[in-house]
């Protein structure tokens, strides 16, 4: 078989040889122990927490030794193409505080951009260039076998009770001659071009997967596709040829494509290129109530696989950042413990630490991260927070809490304790903290739910009246407690919590029962800070409406 020839006749226009691009696209300089990682998207539209666990992975790899993160994206499945998803990626990766260095979303003439186009759709001239050039070694081949055809070798191999696929003997166009090719062309015949596969059922591959271990697989015996009647690589032609003209040093990519290893090893040992170190994740598990036991993530159960759910609830990016590392690294968590104000990028992250097998994403654990990372924050930096959330957001709430700025900030403040000997962590996110403190700006009839009192009704009313008769909104806070004290003994409640101790059963209750009616009429709920700073912070009027409120609901 003339090979030459028929690379001619199949690649008639491609003007340049690998070696053009080779030199075109040099190896990078960059410091010792720097890495090139990448993500490498499909524009679907949909940006998941699996991709930011990944991308910070990426990020992280990259950017500890002066490395390079970039963006390429995988455009190369016309149909799930959504526009504007590689805005949505950039942008949600900005939000969570990840930024790339390279790639799509930097103009073309970026002086960064060298390695490009980044978009796959682009670079079929490229992946053409290295298609001829399998071609002139008899390395591939073009298979103008029919959807039809396909199936009945496939029905073949079911009755044999043989390996599905298209290899070997059941690979009929592998061995087309010259002439049979030619008349398939003139005819107009649809054709892919296929792998001719090298491998052999009885050999392994063996490579060191930064987080599997060693990996053993059988090597590839299958004619892939390495592209399709399009003319449009498959994924596996496009990662080989864009991981090695854009010398990525580290893959970083779902464990999913592990199983797919063994074509890679092929395609890169074949087409002459270094293989890059490669880091199979985890999935990203939930706890399953249903079964007990764990399960993948999935877009159609839960909510909280999507990144706009975080943003829509105002997660804090840093606290979702933190709580990644967490997952990432094992060793995280303890030195983020130990150095509690270094810069989390100066943990030394490290790809041998992460998960082998599902990381376990759990609600609970990224709500206490929340409560502590956010209590670090100063009252000042949470409002902005929360100012950003509910503009961006366009919450229609937003001109009645952020009306009067240091109400706010004194709400926030005791809140969060500024001030107190331990900060109080409370807060998780800002819908949750508007949640929280939304009776400040509620009007009465607000629909939120309140906790009910324990007292009976006629109970509260004349506690409630008391307090009211005795209220001096000039007293201090430890005069405003004499005076509930006072209330507590006159209906039988014991002021003293000793005396109270000693002898529970000679008193309705103690100081603190009376408190929480009060507590409950004034906010709704029976948790709340210090209740005399709530009042003061409120004004005496509004505090007087939810009294009178209470008792004639009561
Ligand atoms: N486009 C592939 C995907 O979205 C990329 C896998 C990879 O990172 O190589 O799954």
């Amino acid at each position: 078989m003339d090979y030459n020839k028929l690379a001619q006749m199949l690649f008639p226009d491609v003007e340049h040889t690998p070696e053009y691009y080779e030199e075109k696209f040099p190896y990078r300089k960059l410091p010792a122990k720097a890495q090139v990682t990448r993500m490498a998207p499909s524009p679907t539209g949909f940006i998941h927490l699996g991709n930011l666990y990944s991308a910070l992975a990426d990020e992280r790899i990259a950017h500890r030794h002066g490395g390079v993160f970039y963006l390429r994206i995988e455009d190369t499945d016309e149909k799930r193409k959504v526009d504007g998803a590689v805005e949505l990626i950039i942008d949600t990766l900005r939000y969570f505080d990840i930024e790339f260095d390279e790639g799509a979303g930097f103009p073309d003439d970026a002086p960064q951009n060298i390695y490009g186009p980044y978009f796959q759709r682009q670079r079929v001239e490229i992946y053409h260039a290295y298609a001829k050039n399998l071609v002139e070694r008899g390395l591939a081949y073009p298979c103008f076998c029919t959807e039809e055809e396909l199936e009945a070798v496939r029905q073949k191999q079911e009755a044999d009770k043989a390996l599905t696929g298209y290899y070997g003997e059941y690979a009929v166009c592998r061995n087309l001659s010259l002439d049979e090719i030619e008349k398939n062309l003139a005819d107009g015949k649809p054709y892919v071009l296929r792998l001719r596969s090298q491998g052999s059922p009885d050999r392994e591959i063996i490579f060191k997967d930064s987080i599997k271990g060693e990996v053993k697989l059988p090597e590839n015996i299958h004619d892939i596709v390495l592209l399709k009647r399009d003319g449009i690589p498959t994924y596996h032609f496009a990662h080989a040829i864009d991981d090695h003209l854009m010398r990525t040093t580290v893959v970083v990519r779902g464990g999913e494509w592990l199983a797919s290893a063994p074509v890679h090893y092929e395609l890169f040992h074949v087409l002459g290129f270094k293989m890059p170190e490669y880091a199979h994740t985890a999935h990203l598990m939930k706890f399953d109530e249903e079964t007990g036991g764990k399960r993948k993530l999935s877009k159609r159960k839960d909510p909280e696989l999507s990144l706009d759910y975080y943003r829509q609830d105002g997660y804090h990016p840093y606290c979702m950042k933190v709580y990644l590392m967490t997952l990432l690294n094992s060793n995280f968590e303890e030195w983020h413990e130990q150095f509690p104000d270094k810069d989390i990028n100066e943990f030394p992250f490290s790809i041998d630490k992460m998960s082998q097998s599902g990381a376990l994403f759990d609600k609970d654990k990224l709500h206490n991260i929340c409560k502590n990372e956010l209590s670090k924050l100063s009252e000042e930096e949470l409002f902005d927070f929360l100012y950003t959330w509910a503009d961006e957001n366009a919450l229609e709430k937003k001109d009645i809490w952020f009306a009067d700025r240091e109400k706010l900030l004194d709400i926030l403040r005791l809140y969060m304790g500024v001030g107190m000997k331990r900060r109080r962590k409370d807060f998780m996110y800002a819908k949750q903290v508007f949640e929280m403190i939304s009776y400040f700006f509620d009007d009465e009839d607000s629909s939120q739910e309140k906790d009910a009192f324990r007292l009976d009704g006629s109970e509260v009313r004349e506690i409630l009246s008391d307090y009211l008769s005795e209220y001096d909104h000039s007293d201090d806070n430890s005069a405003w407690f004499n005076k509930l004290k006072a209330i507590a003994d006159r209906h039988g409640y014991a002021s003293d919590m000793k005396a109270y101790k000693a002898a529970p059963d000679n008193y309705k209750g103690n100081v603190s029962d009376v408190a929480e009616v009060v507590r409950i009429a004034v906010t709704g709920r029976a948790n709340t800070p210090d209740l005399w700073s709530i009042v003061h912070i409120m004004g005496e009027e509004q505090m007087r409406q939810r009294i009178e409120s209470a008792m004639s609901q009561n």
